[in-house]
């Protein structure tokens, strides 16, 4: 998760920056907000610019390059020194003794398919634990501290995320205290909290407070300009969907007119869309702004967007607006894009 994805939320992305710029990132910080709130996703960005090993921009706009080794890493949930720590309870598979790490593959989709924004009852549902609570145990904070014991793989900074602290067994806070005060070097601990009254204080007290505003509208921040990205988004879709060659070479040609700051918004809707199609798939939910034929196209494409297909998009929107911004041949590059979205649709297509 780079910055730039996450739309809205501007003066903390700029603090968080700065204090990577500065060199003062404290190691234990809590994000705190509401559920709607992007505090996952500014997390993940601040952990993975942090580690980038070429971050991109100049001062005031400066993100991480979502293309080095640890950037790859970070955007699929699997660089070796970012640990999680989350509520777990048993459940028919891990029938005795829960943690975190048992969960490890359902959360990094859990995350990546409702794009950070779920919250703990989408969770307990993922995990099909039903109507008990889930709980960060003793167990799991035994693990943090032999995990962060190791010197890291492969960046400088350990990057540790605990979701819903609130959720502390509370036998269990005296070794994350513990740790907190005594933190092993180079380490970062975010820690994430909907409710922070409910946090052990003397865990409260060891932590930076960061509060992360609830989002204007809830999910992605629909704005004036989407509008105007509606009717040729569909268009697109629908001759990518057709593999129509001639028409995706007159969308390539027709995009390359209209400047760079246009095709990223493009681009940007886009990705809102297939965001607005995992709510609809995932969580049952209709997004907040979406209403008359844009509604309906949306549900329409949903079943489309699996999960597999959602990270597929994911990854070429956003390599795409990556390009945009670094001045590729964007003739080419729409071209390019449109005929991988026709695979997507058609795993066979030869463009005859
Ligand atoms: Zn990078």
């Amino acid at each position: 998760m780079r910055f730039s994805e996450i739309t809205g939320n501007e003066d903390i992305k700029r603090k968080l920056i700065q204090t990577v710029l500065d060199q003062r990132v404290s190691h234990a910080q809590l994000f705190f907000g509401p559920e709607n709130s992007r505090k996952f996703a500014l997390a993940i960005a601040y952990a993975q610019f942090i580690n980038c090993t070429n971050k991109q921009g100049v001062a005031g706009n400066i993100d991480s390059c979502g293309v080095c080794p640890s950037c790859v890493k970070y955007q699929k949930l699997i660089h070796p020194d970012l640990h999680f720590i989350y509520p777990v309870a048993t459940t028919k598979r891990v029938t005795k003794k829960p943690q975190s790490k048992h969960f490890i593959e359902d959360w990094r989709k859990f995350l990546l398919e409702n794009n950070f924004q779920s919250g703990l009852q989408g969770w307990y549902e993922t995990i099909g634990i039903e109507n008990k609570q889930g709980i960060i145990n003793a167990e799991d904070c035994n693990e943090i501290i032999t995990t962060l014991s190791y010197k890291s793989y492969e960046s400088d900074y350990k990057v540790m995320i605990i979701w819903m602290v609130e959720k502390l067994f509370y036998s269990a806070a005296p070794k994350l205290l513990k740790i907190l005060e005594e933190p092993p070097e180079k380490t970062l601990f975010i820690l994430l909290s909907e409710e922070p009254d409910q946090i052990i204080k003397t865990i409260l007290s060891r932590t930076l407070m960061v509060k992360i505003p609830k989002s204007v509208i809830p999910g992605y921040g629909k704005t004036e300009e989407d509008s105007i990205h509606f009717e040729p988004f569909r268009h697109w879709m629908r001759s990518c969907y057709a593999g129509k060659i001639p028409e995706l070479i007159g969308f390539a040609s027709e995009i390359t007119k209209a400047g760079r700051e246009k095709q990223k918004s493009f681009l940007i809707y886009a990705l809102k869309v297939v965001g607005y199609c995992a709510t609809m798939n995932y969580r049952q939910l209709v997004p907040d702004g979406l209403e008359g034929e844009e509604l309906k196209f949306i549900r329409d494409f949903s079943p489309f967007i699996t999960s597999d297909k959602l990270i597929e998009f994911n990854t070429l929107l956003n390599d795409a607006i990556f390009h945009v911004e670094r001045n590729a041949h964007t003739s080419t590059l729409f071209l390019d894009l449109s005929l991988k979205i026709v695979r997507q649709f058609k795993p066979n297509f030869i463009p005859l």
